[in-house]
């Protein structure tokens, strides 16, 4: 397919001469025939423009937002092969066969692939039959690379997960600070960077190495609208796991992530017991079953992985309908990135979340020991207040996640799901009392002791602790009887998450006040405090494939055209999301074309894949 539009020389530098209506028709003709979609998303069409023009573009768009269209049609369009920089070679495959199916020249290069493989890459590179080249950045960092690279005529540099680039990135990698160096080789060559993760300071990093400037940034909200955010305080963690995922995503691909690798073995195992396909990945395993797992994840449907965070970046399958997490991610940002791996396809997805005070303190004991400056330790504390904030919040979460990257004033009115705060499902009352009887309980037990025996004086529980302290004396003994033990651990995360209470990790864990307090102390403020609710069996919703919008017919339908989709991707051993998307399913499900006409106006149905599969689902439908 190279080429065969229209083609812009690989050295043009300036828009000036070049006829942008050209460039849109071009860009329009290769969105419908070879990747079957009717019209651009967000910044796509302007970032194409720009960098067929030969200018460069950072692009912060959320994950499932298209950012592959903002390098793949410019690198259709111009003269020349299009270099993308990838950290992870699973993403690179997979990039590789969507491209494929899609009648694009494209491949990689690696060292996982053997070498009669890499000599046919090589001589495919020398016969100019290759367009798009996927590469580690190791590999364009190799000696002599940059200089071989002349040779196939460059014509486009994409940098994906770009904000690996930065330090203040949450994965930093030394080998993408030099990118720089294809700026320094190539001044001419324009360059796209691209990442779903970023905050403020993030994007001034990648716009500094890459020497790019603010007029290069192309951004939309971070907000995902498809996504509906839940959170659940730990009870008995494994059974609110699977209760999650029998009632509302029985058969559906997912993601688990656990902060251990143990957790994760014990997590898999139980799960298989249960009844759900569940598989572990974690960087402890050996490759071989590592990969065998991963593969097994995207190949088959309703695959679940069971992961520590090893798992994930270059995780391209677009329909993992949710992603859970058993421990209490270490910010923001990494949840933003670990959640946001659920509907990608753009269909509905939940990101679950179950955490306990017993996180909160792990993630504060690691930062203690962790051997870092007291400056990145600053940042990483706020990072777990944060984590915290959001998960103690009573207000929408959506906006408690947003506001992290900078993005005021959205909420889940805006959205097509709504989370578990904004549907109402949780109440909150005023808890001024409350939390003035446990800041009065911690101050007069002299601010030294944990929280466990501070809800023991409240409650009145005569332990030996309490006894041999004297606390049975105290004025505060036993005034908190109107709640229970758990209601208590509530007030107290409550507290710490709107910073009014601390833990000493240098010493025994013991509770203090912060300053923050006195308002609340004093009441001239009050507080809010949400109701912990565990979800119980009367009030569980059941999620219906109603979601998707479909009825009781189509869905029979979507699953017969899934079983399709699933056989022809184990003969051709490829992901059956490169054959299809779920999202294109529904339509098809939805709108029954009968002829291959009314299927090339289905969405994701380019000209390639009618011709090779068309037929095949158009029987699956008339029968
Ligand atoms: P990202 O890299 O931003 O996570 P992708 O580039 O993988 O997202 O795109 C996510 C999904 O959206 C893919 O299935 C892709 O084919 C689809 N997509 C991209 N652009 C469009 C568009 N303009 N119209 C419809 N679907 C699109």
């Amino acid at each position: 397919m190279s080429g065969t539009v229209t083609e812009i020389p690989a050295d043009s530098s300036s828009d000036d001469d070049l006829p942008i209506d050209a460039i849109r028709v071009a860009a329009s003709i290769y969105l419908q025939e070879v990747f079957g979609y009717d019209s651009f998303r967000g910044p796509q069409e302007k970032v194409i423009e720009r960098v067929v023009t030969g200018k460069d573009a950072l692009v912060l768009m959320p994950t499932g937002g298209g950012k592959s269209l903002c390098y793949q049609i410019p690198g259709l369009i111009r003269e020349g092969l299009t270099v993308v920089v990838t950290p992870t070679i699973s993403l690179m495959q997979d990039q590789v066969d969507a491209l494929t199916q899609a009648g694009v020249a494209a491949a990689a290069l690696n060292s996982s692939m053997d070498p009669d493989d890499r000599r046919r890459v090589w001589a495919k590179l020398h016969a100019g039959e290759i367009k798009i080249l996927y590469l580690a950045p190791e590999r364009l960092l190799l000696d002599g690379f940059m200089s071989d690279l002349e040779k196939f005529s460059p014509c486009l540099f994409a940098i994906d997960e770009a904000h690996c680039i930065s330090q203040w990135g949450h994965d930093f990698r030394a080998e993408y600070q030099q990118l720089g160096v294809l700026r320094r080789s190539y001044p001419m060559i324009p360059v796209v960077a691209l990442t779903a993760t970023a905050d403020p300071q993030t994007l001034k990093d990648i716009l500094r190495v890459l020497d790019m400037s603010d007029e290069d940034l192309f951004s939309i909200s971070m907000n995902r609208p498809n996504l509906r955010y839940l959170v659940e305080p730990k009870d008995q963690p494994k059974r609110q796991l699977l209760r999650f995922i029998k009632d509302r995503h029985a058969g559906e691909a997912g993601i688990i992530y656990c902060g251990s690798r143990k957790k994760v073995e014990d997590t898999a195992v139980w799960l298989r017991k249960e009844g759900i396909r569940a598989v572990p990945y974690h960087a402890g395993m050996d490759n071989q079953q590592r990969s065998q797992n991963q593969q097994l994840f995207q190949r088959e449907e309703g695959v679940v992985v069971v992961a520590t965070v090893a798992f994930g970046m270059g995780i391209d399958k677009p329909n993992v309908r949710y992603v859970a997490h058993l421990d209490m991610p270490e910010s923001p940002q990494h949840y933003s990135q670990e959640s946001g791996r659920a509907g990608r396809d753009g269909l509905p997805a939940e990101c679950w979340l179950c955490y306990g005070w017993q996180d909160v303190m792990m993630a504060q004991r690691r930062l203690a020991e962790a051997e870092i400056d007291q400056a990145q330790k600053q940042i990483r504390r706020h990072q777990i207040d944060a984590m915290l904030a959001y998960c103690e919040t009573s207000e929408c979460r959506r906006a408690s996640l947003l506001r992290f990257f900078g993005e005021e004033a959205h909420s889940c009115s805006e959205s097509d799901q709504t989370c578990d705060n904004c549907s109402g499902s949780i109440e909150v009352t005023d808890g001024t009392v409350l939390a003035q009887k446990l800041m009065s309980a911690i101050s007069k037990t002299g601010q030294r002791f944990g929280k466990a025996h501070v809800i023991d004086v409240l409650l009145g529980n005569p332990t030996e602790k309490v006894t041999k302290f004297g606390h049975d004396h105290l004025s505060v003994y036993g005034i908190g009887t109107e709640l229970d033990e758990a209601g208590w651990h509530s007030v107290f995360r409550q507290l710490a998450s709107r910073g009014m209470v601390r833990i000493d990790l240098e010493g025994h864990n013991g509770i203090s006040l912060d300053p923050r307090c006195r308002a609340v102390l004093r009441g001239e403020e009050t507080f809010s405090f949400r109701k912990d609710r565990l979800v119980k069996k009367a009030t569980r919703k059941r999620r219906k494939k109603k979601e998707m919008g479909l009825d009781a017919m189509e869905a029979s339908l979507f699953e017969r055209l899934r079983q399709h989709r699933l056989e022809l991707s184990r003969q051709l051993e490829v992901p059956p999301y490169t054959i299809f998307h779920d999202s294109t399913l529904v339509e098809m499900s939805q709108l029954k074309p009968q002829t291959l006409s009314q299927m090339a106006m289905i969405s994701g149905v380019g000209q390639k894949k009618l011709e090779k599969w068309g037929q095949g689902f158009l029987d699956v439908i008339t029968a």
